[in-house]
């Protein structure tokens, strides 16, 4: 499957992260990528706000990971986590990746896969953003 959207806002962004969140299912993987202020993480607010999540979202980048429990009886929690600043090798074995995509009740957002792609098997919806002219971002989704 692959789809591929023009945002005009932010509000619209968000509406689609929210659109996507009624698809997800407990275990589910999500990878955003982009470059810096293409709108991953207020992508993730959509997600966030769609699951039901009542905390704030902000950007994990310099905590590499958010945990936010959700109102909703399947999905109980959502990890959200930004590799961007991890370097090393040793870093990115450190945050024990495997244990958040081995929890069955919870679905994992991460922004700045690419730092650590060689660790993650599993499918996953991949969404990218890409910044056009004016506040226009093109996102596209492809689930493999
Ligand atoms: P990232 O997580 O990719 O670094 P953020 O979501 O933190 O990016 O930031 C995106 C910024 O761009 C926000 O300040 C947001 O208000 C702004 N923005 C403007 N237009 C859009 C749009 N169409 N979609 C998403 N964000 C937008
Ligand atoms: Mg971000």
């Amino acid at each position: 499957m692959k789809q591929t959207i023009i945002t005009k806002n932010e509000k619209e962004t968000i509406k689609l992260g929210e659109d996507l969140a009624s698809k997800l299912k407990p275990g589910d993987l999500v990878l955003l990528t982009g470059e810096l202020g293409s709108g991953k993480t207020t992508f993730v607010k959509g997600l966030a706000y769609g699951l039901k999540a009542p905390s704030r979202i902000i950007s994990p980048t310099f905590v590499v990971v958010r945990t936010h429990k959700t109102d909703r009886n399947a999905i109980k929690k959502i990890y959200h986590l930004d590799l961007y600043r991890l370097q090393s090798e040793e870093d990115i074995k450190a945050i024990a990746l495997e244990d958040f995509l081995l929890d069955e009740e919870a679905v994992v957002l991460i922004e700045w896969p690419e730092k650590s792609i060689s660790l993650i098997k599993k499918p996953a919806y991949k969404i990218s953003f890409k910044n056009l002219e004016d506040d226009r971002r093109e996102i596209s989704i492809v689930y493999d």
